[in-house]
């Protein structure tokens, strides 16, 4: 019934004299997640920034919920609050406590009373195991933790759409669980996401459908079992059995 929450229809975005993303289109209906793999350097951070307007596509159009946002009249920060993203760096602030984290954005941006935007933030903590945080600063939590409170905050607004970029390459093996765990929670809760991922057993765990972005293109996209198990592209297969 509903049109896809986010559709990107010929997106072109060149750095220079580098095409990063060439022709590229791609669309994510409701509670779905996909998955993006592909070498460093493919795009698929470039094309995560691009959804979340932190680039300006050189051509093509990205739709969010129908709603072109690559219009150059589009309110940047009202397109920026339907979307979620966490970044391989946990970029929490480092002078403010984890409940400030969180809630600074709620407060600020959208001029939300602290007592209810702490409410919520404290019961968003409780569901990911880390109420006991709420009053800690980002250097006495683990890599894992931060990144569980990057998560949380940028689940904060509800966003329509959580992109998530190699959120766990910075963490040490053991935290990487937790974390995934997590976007495994988020999943079964119907939250669609796009997620850039190095690590090949998640992306078969977690993703609706697999992207193998090369060269700024999709090559070639499937359900986990078939693009990961039977890909039908040479470079696909390359690209599999280099990182297995
Ligand atoms: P991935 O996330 O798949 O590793 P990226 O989207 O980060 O790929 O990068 C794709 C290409 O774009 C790379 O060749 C990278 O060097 C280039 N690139 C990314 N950001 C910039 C930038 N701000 N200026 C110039 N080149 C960039
Ligand atoms: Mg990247």
């Amino acid at each position: 019934m509903t049109g896809p929450v986010l559709s990107m229809t010929g997106v072109r975005k060149v750095f220079g004299t580098t095409v990063v993303l060439d022709d590229l289109s791609l669309s994510v209906s409701e509670h779905e997640v996909v998955v993006l793999i592909g070498a460093s350097g493919s795009g698929k951070s470039t094309l995560l920034r691009c959804v979340n307007l932190l680039e300006t596509v050189d051509d093509g159009v990205i739709r969010l919920d129908g709603e072109d946002i690559t219009d150059p009249r589009v309110n940047v920060d009202r397109v920026r609050r339907r979307i979620g993203i966490v970044f391989q760096s946990f970029n929490l602030f480092p002078h403010l406590s984890v409940l400030d984290n969180v809630t600074l954005a709620p407060r600020l941006v959208h001029s939300r009373a602290r007592a209810s935007a702490e409410e919520h933030a404290r019961a968003m903590l409780d569901r990911v195991g880390l109420a006991d945080k709420a009053s800690s600063y980002p250097d006495r939590l683990s890599g894992g933790q931060q990144q569980r409170v990057a998560i949380v905050r940028a689940l904060m607004n509800e966003p329509r759409l959580l992109l998530l970029d190699e959120i766990t390459s910075a963490l040490d093996p053991e935290l990487v669980g937790e974390v995934l765990a997590l976007v495994g929670e988020l999943r079964g809760q119907g939250v669609t996401m796009v997620i850039a991922t190095h690590e090949m057993s998640f992306a078969r765990q977690v993703a609706d459908r697999v992207c193998f972005l090369d060269g700024g293109r999709i090559l070639e996209s499937g359900p986990p079992a078939e693009l990961l198990d039977a890909p039908r592209d040479p470079r696909t297969r390359q690209f599999l059995r280099r990182i297995a």
